[in-house]
């Protein structure tokens, strides 16, 4: 998921505005897990609707294993549903059932055990107010502009509102959609397109298959009507749908998803996973885009208005998750930023590869610069592990996303670069169609670096806040020191450290030139006596901005007369 620039330029306003510097203490809560019973293998997900009263009807196979013997009740998610029946296949064997809340539980025929499948078919109906979204035609004078859509948003957990689920990250399975829209419309889904049916009553069923197991929340469809521009990276079909009249677009704001594709290949070292890749506009999308496997869906706006270097951010961005979210997907809500951190940082990583360093780094800096706005004005800070998680749109953070984006290039510096793809394709393969936690990633880094990582994580993962340093510097022209007084001035609560670990280059300048001297800061207050030849003219850290996560004040040099 990528959230909307104009959200972002939001906090940029409000910069203006206000600039208080508050946190709170939080209480970590170490555990965002679901207990689950059952280990779904596959849906089948068949919708059709009454577009007149935004009706969606509804008939999905949930295929499961239990996962103890003894299995005879249990629950699956479904909000606001109707349902007529819900029966045992094969056998059209009647399900007791009860719903309240968000919830629908039922009590098997008998107790079953994990080797045996179970065939769950629901037929019900819903008008839901999450999930599926229904958007008007927009008519001008009589005239048609855009016809109308229905489309679907599962993450974070929506995906119950329109069909009965697992509805969290944690468990994965295949998906199969049959999908009843009017004549001359277009729905696109997960996996491949099997076929299409056109019916008696002036409607057409299209048939989608994913084949590759995967999160609930990455169920998707889009109906409307759609022109196709079509494209391929080796054998993989790749699909732009966008408006009858817009199909220049396509070039314009999708034409680099193949570059995009060969490049984060090369970087992982993990071939694209998938046997298509489709992206779709939408109308009203809440987001700027989302990831749904295979399909990725976008908001009209900001691929039609957009300067061209935000969409292309925007694509990268979606694109990254077919290995960060799609591949290896967060286990729970907490750790989030497994899947946008990674997902921002490739955006950064794209442009290194294409337009160079600066380029690169430029991005990082503006990712940090928005972190900084952000965790000014708000109210609560958490870590990259979101001791704060909700199942709700509260987590789509900058702190997950841009602070996810900027920390994941201080890893990438703190066990360099060979390192850092080497450990990716380490973790990528490791956990591919699984989930992943940052224990997983640390993991994989500490292979392939040698290093222990413990400090890192601790401070920059499941800690929060960012370092404020404050310099003092005196020179001494007759013993030729420079010494430093360094302080960290940041705020301490509960998960913002009182004192960062910070390996820093200090970049020295003089009348005889540069030199660099590296040092480890990993105090609140601390002193550094460096030799240096001359009186200093200017000192820099972190030339490289290997850590951007970081305030720096450094206070004019004070020299110190020698005496006597
Ligand atoms: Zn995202």
């Amino acid at each position: 998921m990528q959230i909307k620039i104009q959200f972002r330029l939001v906090i940029f306003t409000l910069l203006l505005f206000l600039f208080s510097f508050s946190t709170s203490a939080q209480t970590p809560r170490p555990n965002f897990n679901r207990v689950r019973t059952f280990d779904v293998q596959n849906y089948i997900i068949r919708t059709s609707f009454n577009r007149l009263n935004k009706t969606v009807y509804g008939d999905t196979t949930v295929q499961l294993k239990p996962l103890k013997d003894g299995f005879k009740t249990f629950e699956l998610d479904a909000a606001e549903m109707r349902f007529e029946s819900v029966k045992l296949e094969p056998g059209n064997i009647d399900v007791a059932f009860k719903t309240s809340g968000e919830k629908i539980y039922l009590t098997l025929d008998k107790a079953y055990s994990p080797t045996e499948l179970i065939s769950l078919r629901f037929k019900y109906s819903t008008k839901p107010n999450k999930g599926i979204y229904f958007v008007d035609a927009e008519i001008e004078d009589g005239k048609t502009i855009r016809n109308a859509q229905v489309w679907t948003q599962g993450e974070a957990e929506e995906a119950h509102f329109w069909f009965p689920s697992y509805d969290f990250p944690d468990d994965k399975a295949t998906s199969e959609q049959f999908i009843t829209v009017d004549k001359g419309e277009t729905a696109i889904a997960n996996g491949e397109l099997l076929e299409e049916v056109e019916n008696a009553d002036n409607t057409k069923t299209f048939h989608y298959k994913m084949p590759v197991p995967h999160s609930t929340y990455l169920t998707s469809f889009v109906v409307g009507t759609y022109s196709k521009v079509s494209d391929s990276y080796k054998n993989i079909p790749l699909g732009f749908y966008l408006y009858p009249g817009q199909e220049s677009v396509a070039q314009k704001s999708y034409g680099k998803t193949k570059d995009m594709m060969r490049v984060f290949e090369e970087l992982t070292g993990v071939a694209f996973p998938y046997n298509k890749y489709d992206q779709t506009i939408v109308a009203n999308f809440q987001f700027g885009g989302m990831e749904n496997i295979t399909a990725t869906t976008m908001a009209d706006t900001e691929i039609l208005f957009n300067p061209p270097e935000i969409v292309e951010d925007l694509v990268s961005h979606e694109l990254a998750h077919s290995w960060f979210g799609d591949l290896v997907t967060c286990r729970n809500w907490a750790e989030l930023w497994l899947n946008e951190g990674f997902a921002t940082f490739m955006e950064a990583a794209y442009r290194e590869r294409m337009y160079g360093r600066d380029d690169y780094l430029r991005k990082i800096r503006e990712d940090a610069a928005q972190y900084f706005v952000d965790d000014a004005i708000k109210k609560s800070r958490h870590g990259l592990f979101n001791q704060l998680a909700r199942p709700d749109n509260s987590i789509f953070d900058v702190t997950t996303y841009q602070k996810g984006g900027a920390v994941v290039h201080t890893l990438r510096e703190t066990v360099g670069t060979e390192n850092f793809w080497k450990a990716i394709n380490i973790y990528l393969n490791r956990h591919k169609f699984q989930n992943v936690e940052t224990p997983d990633l640390q993991k994989a880094m500490e292979e392939a670096s040698g290093k222990d990582l413990n400090w890192f994580f601790g401070q920059w993962v499941y800690g929060g806040g960012y370092p404020k340093i404050n310099v003092k510097q005196t020179y001494n022209a007759a013993t030729k020191r420079l010494n430093l007084t360094v302080a960290q001035t940041q705020t301490i609560d509960k998960i913002t450290p009182r004192a960062f670990v910070l390996p820093m280059e200090i970049e020295i300048t003089t009348a005889a030139g540069t030199k660099i001297e590296m040092v480890e800061i990993k105090k609140r207050v601390e002193n550094f006596s460096i030799k240096v030849e001359g009186k200093p003219t200017k000192i820099v850290f972190d030339k490289d901005e290997k850590i951007p996560l970081k305030s720096v004040k450094i206070q004019p040099l004070i020299m110190v007369k020698a005496k006597g």
